[in-house]
């Protein structure tokens, strides 16, 4: 996985013509963390176009999305609503059905959602108005025009924080929120938009009700950046490779490992067609048996 950057360690500046600056790197942390991940996978997601077939769709996408619309809507209510008994309503409103065994999995599944968020919303201040719910926040770096959408940035103590909501099988502990170069970039430029310190980031996983928490410093937010920006450099050097004649494969490389099986493209990709793929239901067959 390309976490260091071989590359950018040889493209030490932005190079322009004089004078001329450099056009920067438009991205979201879900393009970047695509090419962290396998830098196949982005070219055929950013750069190929047309841009290889997908498989199907993904049930836990499906579920994913409903559970964050849901919160969505249930913020956008007056206070005097947002109670637990909006929650069937919004759920059934913003239900994504794609991606599902049958329709009795389907069932299961709602009903598990509805649980979590049940739970979850009875924990929250209908009182407390967040500072942005599926906000778009976006800055520049020497590098980089960042934006991406955060599912909710509350405000605190005179401060925003960063909270992700998580429905995936797995809960998630201090180290995924310290590691996430999302959460970090979400919080960067939140203290831009906001004008305010924006250090603490959090994890908000429904199915267990846990919280994974981190206390970002300047300096780890820093890093991230960096981290962000060499990613980006590797990236732009690599599209300008590919057009002026390099081979695309060699530029982004395959990285062939546990994420082949979930990949989109691995029905195009040479590392993928060895793997045994994931049904599109695989994810969320556990909600099944804990019923
Ligand atoms: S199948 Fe694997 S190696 Fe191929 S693009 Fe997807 S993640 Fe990368």
């Amino acid at each position: 996985m390309p976490r260091t950057s071989p590359r950018s360690a040889a493209v030490p500046e932005q190079l322009g013509f004089a004078g001329m600056p450099e056009r920067l790197f438009v991205c979201t942390p879900s393009k970047l963390g695509t090419y962290l991940d396998c830098p196949r996978r982005y070219r055929y997601s950013y750069v190929d176009r047309p841009s290889p077939q997908k498989g199907p769709p993904w049930a836990h996408n499906s579920l994913g999305a409903s559970v964050h619309t849901a919160l969505k809507n249930w913020y956008a209510l007056p206070a005097a609503r947002r109670g637990t008994e909006a929650l069937p309503t919004l759920l059934k409103s913003t239900w994504v059905r794609e991606g599902y065994r049958d329709v009795d999995q389907e069932r299961v599944t709602y009903r598990k959602a509805l649980g979590w968020l049940d739970t979850y919303v009875a924990g929250l201040d209908p009182e407390q108005e967040p500072l942005g719910v599926e906000r778009v926040v976006a800055t520049k770096t020497a590098v980089l025009a960042f934006n991406g959408r955060a599912d909710r940035i509350d405000a605190r103590d005179g401060e925003a924080v960063i909270v992700d909501y998580k429905t995936g099988r797995t809960g998630l502990d201090a180290d995924d929120a310290r590691g996430s170069q999302a959460l970090a970039l979400y919080a960067y430029a939140a203290a831009r938009v906001f004008r305010r310190p924006c250090r603490r980031v959090e994890l908000h996983h429904l199915p267990s009700g846990t919280v994974a928490a981190h206390e970002h410093t300047e300096e780890s937010l820093a890093r991230q950046v960096t981290r962000a920006e060499d990613a980006a450099r590797d990236i732009m050097a690599a599209e300008k490779a590919v057009a002026a004649g390099a081979d695309a494969d060699e530029e982004f490389p395959t990285n062939p490992g546990s994420l082949c099986g979930w990949c989109d493209f691995r029905r195009s990709c040479p590392a993928g067609a060895e793997v045994h793929g994931k049904e599109p239901w695989a994810a969320v067959e556990h909600l099944e048996r804990a019923e």
